[in-house]
């Protein structure tokens, strides 16, 4: 493949954003290549600015479920847009997304719309420490919930991709507050409650991890966190930025069969438009301004493009039979790619919720962060390149997870995995 106009956009955009991109794990740096610059979409196909079609298995990093361009989400938006772009006054179309996230997912009884992952456990976290009056937050390593201060320690994503502990420019005082522990480590977080848990306000997690590669929690993990959350008065903070709408309609939550006290959610609910949400009991989401004394805000929250193409994609995603298609799909991949890797004599493991899985290469099992990096990331990166020379896009980063989308068939699952039985002959 000749990614020459790609090398030619990169080195521009470099002289005008730092690291010449707008979010770090894009820059392919830990894959040893260059980003590729992408044009257009349609449906799980990607067409780079090198005239390249590529099998996309990034989704967007997730919000995709539906693949690019769908078009119930185009004509939603072209509808949206006739009648303007933002107002800055309350729409019905707000109220109406709101339902449908609390239809979906009956524990947010009141929804906040935001603009981004980010700000919705950012503020969520606001919440648990305004509500409770305690400060100490407990999250596990390796799970990512956006890059506010208090979120940013021993965290997944880029974090995790550039091999870093925390940030520069991060308080010692905030970052102190943070306890960060071994997800799926019972008895560490058992030790910690049982000292701690009196100021803990809130305990966050990825309830299926994606951020450090897909990471499944044990029952019995899960089942401690919502038993001494509940004996301490900590809140349970689930962070479905990227589970939610994907794992099941209702995400994690309803796979699990766990009602948290908080919910966080991203991605899926901007049907490709940059939107967050957080939501909850009535009684705790009235403490937000300007129902409660809670501060928390948005010039564009709520705006009528992105509720529309949220919209959207939600009635979609809301379909009978939806998620067990789309499981389908990512079992298909799943077994696929580990015959593809036992087969060539790789060491990996594959883990894989639903429609969202990592190829390990490692033997695993990989229960939490530091098993995952035990993962040979040269050998990723050699992989990640081999594949994206056969047209398969996947995420650059071994710290990260595959998506598959109800665009996705049976002949682009296949072709994928053709090309990581070539690739991993040669890498
Ligand atoms: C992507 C992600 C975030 C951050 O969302 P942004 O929209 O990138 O700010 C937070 N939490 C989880 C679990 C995520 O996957």
């Amino acid at each position: 493949m000749n990614t020459r106009e790609s090398s030619r956009l990169f080195e521009n955009a470099k002289t005008l954003i730092p690291g010449g991109v707008n979010s770090p794990v894009r820059a392919c740096a830990s894959v040893g290549a260059a980003p590729v610059f992408m044009q257009s979409g349609d449906g799980p196909f990607l067409v780079s600015a090198d005239g390249d079609r590529y099998i996309d298995y990034v989704g967007s990093w997730g919000p995709l479920i539906l693949g690019h361009r769908h078009p119930s989400v185009l004509a939603a938006l072209s509808s949206a847009m006739e009648r303007g772009i933002s107002f800055g006054a309350p729409t019905e179309t707000e109220s109406m997304l709101a339902a449908l996230v609390r239809k979906t997912v009956p524990s947010m009884e009141m929804v906040r719309m935001v603009n981004s992952g980010t700000e919705a456990a950012m503020s969520a976290v606001r919440l648990a420490r305004g509500a409770t009056g305690r400060d100490v937050i407990i999250k596990f390593d390796g799970c990512y919930h956006g890059h506010a201060d208090s979120l940013l320690v021993a965290a997944g994503s880029g974090v995790a991709t550039l091999g870093i502990p925390g940030s520069p420019g991060v308080p010692r005082a905030l970052a102190e507050m943070t306890l960060s522990l071994p997800y799926n480590g019972v008895a560490e977080f058992k030790e910690a409650m049982a000292s701690l848990g009196a100021r803990v306000a809130c305990v966050i997690l990825e309830p299926v991890a994606g951020n450090m590669g897909v990471v499944v929690p044990s029952r019995d993990f899960l089942d401690t966190l919502v038993e001494l959350t509940a004996k301490h008065g900590a809140l349970l903070i689930f962070d479905e930025v990227m589970t939610g709408f994907r794992v099941a309609p209702g995400g994690a939550q309803e796979l699990f069969g766990i009602t948290p006290d908080l919910t966080c959610l991203g991605k899926i609910i901007g049907g490709g438009l940059p939107v967050g949400a957080y939501g909850g009991r009535r009684a705790l989401m009235e403490q937000i301004a300007p129902a409660g004394p809670v501060y928390q805000a948005g010039t564009l929250s709520g705006n009528p493009l992105a509720m529309a193409a949220g919209a959207a994609t939600l009635r979609e995603v809301t379909q009978p039979g939806f998620h067990a298609r789309l499981e389908e799909t990512g079992k298909r991949l799943g077994e696929g790619l580990a015959k593809a890797a036992k087969d060539a004599g790789k060491a990996c493991c594959v883990n894989r919720a639903g429609s969202m899985l990592t190829l390990f290469f490692t033997p695993g099992p990989v229960r939490n962060f530091s098993e995952a990096k035990t993962s040979d990331t040269k050998l990723f990166a050699a992989f990640w390149r081999a594949m994206a020379e056969r047209g398969v896009y996947l995420p650059p980063s071994q710290f990260e997870a595959l998506f598959v989308s109800a665009a996705h068939g049976a002949s682009e699952v296949d072709a994928a995995v053709e090309a990581a039985r070539e690739a991993l002959a040669e890498v």
